[in-house]
């Protein structure tokens, strides 16, 4: 049985720079289509996302931009949450770990975990430029990963093997490039070593989690946690909420994730609902990219564990592999990027989500956006089967029945096989989104329209014998079922698809068992069919290959 709470966030994009289809492939377009797939469902489903606001990387932009760091990422936040809009990611909060509620909600955790004695003090010594005058924490370093000997790595996360090293190997300011020297400071810790046993235990019983990303969490936590440094000695985040914390603040992914519930309790109070109450009865999900797999599957459930379960754990954290594009990676320094903004100037929002879920399975598997592959996707089975079939069956009712669904004879055995397909086709669809397999339920969408295409070619209904009533009775209703199984991927075009049909109201407010039904009787007046897509020139693909960087 389905939840009929639930709360969906993804990793909050970082209030640095726009948002690129690196970043949707993996996160925001499969919560989304996610949400809205539980929301047809009936579940009080509700997506919130914040931009993160916090962090050294962001205070050295915004030093070099002349802003403050909250000029500079008010920005973002708009900028990013307009990009996010015009894909349709719909979120039903965005806000920011910047916010006052956040702040509190980051403090007063604190002290509860501080208070259960799982915060500690403890002097260190920090790399130190006498360059620039400053501590050096995370990216002011970079170095070579001590664990798989990747060089030119931020000290704070190694992009190579995903582990947060103890300490970095062959240090340099990345400010200046001078090696640092090191300096004494105060930093508090986090006892992560205390939750070692209770971590691997909810791993285990924890049965929604991919089983291949247990495993090797599990591996990290067989050989051994360290104690988690999580605090910085610059200017621009949460403050430490003690006396003695002279001018200290939190290191961003001791607050970031936080902001999940403090943004989910601030929109549900507002809304009137009870935000923790809610929270603990709902699922929750949190959709991210391999790269944050320690911060996800580690800190965060030992921070909620280490408040006695105060706010419960995920149940689900669906974790997707990068996407790299023409085959290299991406790489915003050599222009080998595309942003958000800039591909929906040339193509609709539907194209990109389209094939987007279609290369993206449910795994770590890396995915790879190819110009040709997304003209052929598009072209061959966005336009050539669904846009056809939609478009050749509405307009031919509109043609030779004038827009009115005929009443129907008694079906032969393709007749039934067709209806069958629409009886099964909430179910079929159904479970393999209920186990995140996005792009296998799209498939087998596609499948679906393909067969009403062969169907509808193979009973010939221009020909206007027996059994062409029948023929555009269920291709129409069809056309119903494909709109609305189609819409938490695709939502523009499926509400075209709804209002030629004639259906009125909003589709989104249909209702996923209702897919499956018969729901256009004869009678019907269908509404205006036009062609719902149009084609991607290959004229035009040689030129958006040409805006990319040079390649090397
Ligand atoms: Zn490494
Ligand atoms: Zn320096």
């Amino acid at each position: 049985m389905m939840n009929k709470k639930a709360i969906i966030t993804s990793a909050l994009p970082y209030a640095n720079g726009e948002i690129h289809l690196g970043h949707v492939a993996s996160t925001y377009l499969p919560a989304d289509v996610t949400t809205r797939f539980l929301k047809l469902n009936g579940v009080e489903a509700y997506y919130v996302c914040a931009s993160d606001d916090f962090g050294t990387p962001i205070l050295i932009q915004s030093e070099k931009e002349e802003k403050t760091p909250a000029e500079y990422v008010a920005h973002w936040n708009k900028r990013d949450y307009d990009d996010f809009s015009a894909f349709n990611i719909g979120f039903d909060y965005f806000y920011k770990t910047s916010s006052p509620e956040n702040i509190a909600f980051v403090q007063d955790v604190f002290k509860k975990l501080n208070d259960a004695d799982h915060i500690y003090e403890q002097e260190i010594i920090q790399f130190y430029c006498n360059n620039d005058k400053k501590f050096l924490p995370d990216r002011y370093v970079k170095g070579t990963c001590p664990y798989c000997q990747t060089e030119d790595q931020y000290s704070d996360l190694c992009e190579s093997c995903g582990r947060v090293p103890e300490e970095i190997t062959d240090p340099k300011c990345s400010l200046c490039g001078q090696p640092p020297t090191k300096e004494k400071t105060k930093h508090y810790f986090f006892k992560l070593k205390n939750f070692g046993d209770a971590l691997s235990k909810w791993l285990d019983e924890n049965i929604h989690l991919q089983k291949d990303v247990k495993k090797y969490v599990q591996n990290w936590i067989k050989s051994g946690l360290i104690d988690w440094d999580i605090t910085r000695d610059i200017s621009w985040g949460v403050p430490v909420p003690l006396d003695d914390a002279h001018n200290k603040v939190f290191y961003g992914w001791f607050d970031n994730h936080l902001a999940y519930i403090s943004t989910a309790i601030k929109f549900l109070n507002d809304k009137g609902i009870n935000g923790k109450e809610f929270w603990n009865s709902a699922d929750i999900y949190h959709f991210i990219g391999k790269d944050i797999v320690y911060h996800h599957y580690l800190f965060l459930p030992a921070m909620r564990l280490g408040i006695n379960n105060e706010y419960k754990l995920p149940d689900y954290i669906p974790t997707r592999g990068h996407l790299t594009l023409q085959g290299k990676k991406i790489s915003k320094s050599r222009n080998w990027y595309i942003g958000l903004k800039e591909f929906l100037e040339y193509y609709p929002a539907d194209y990109l989500r389209y094939y987007l879920v279609s290369i993206n399975p449910y795994s770590q598997d890396d995915l790879n956006f190819d110009w040709d592959d997304f003209t052929t996707r598009i072209n061959s089975e966005l336009i050539g089967n669904l846009g056809n079939f939609v478009n050749r069956a509405l307009g031919f009712t509109k043609k030779v029945f004038d827009g009115k669904i005929p009443e129907t004879d008694s079906f032969d055995e393709k007749d039934s096989e067709a209806k069958q397909k629409i009886t099964n086709l909430a179910a079929d669809v159904g479970s393999l989104m209920e186990q995140n397999h996005l792009d296998r339920a799209l498939k087998k969408i596609m499948e679906f329209s393909s067969f009403f295409n062969q169907y509808f070619q193979h009973k010939e209904p221009w020909k206007k014998g027996p059994g062409t009533a029948n023929c555009v009775f269920l291709s129409v209703n069809a056309a119903r079922s494909l709109a609305m199984a189609i819409f938490p991927f695709i939502p523009e075009s499926a509400q075209k698809i709804w209002c030629q049909l004639g259906l009125s109201g909003n589709i989104h407010e249909s209702s996923w068992k209702e897919l499956s039904a018969l729901g256009i009787p004869s009678g019907h007046i269908l509404g205006d069919p036009s062609p719902l897509f149009t084609k991607v020139e290959t004229s035009d693909i040689e030129k958006h290959k040409k805006q990319l960087g040079p390649s090397e």
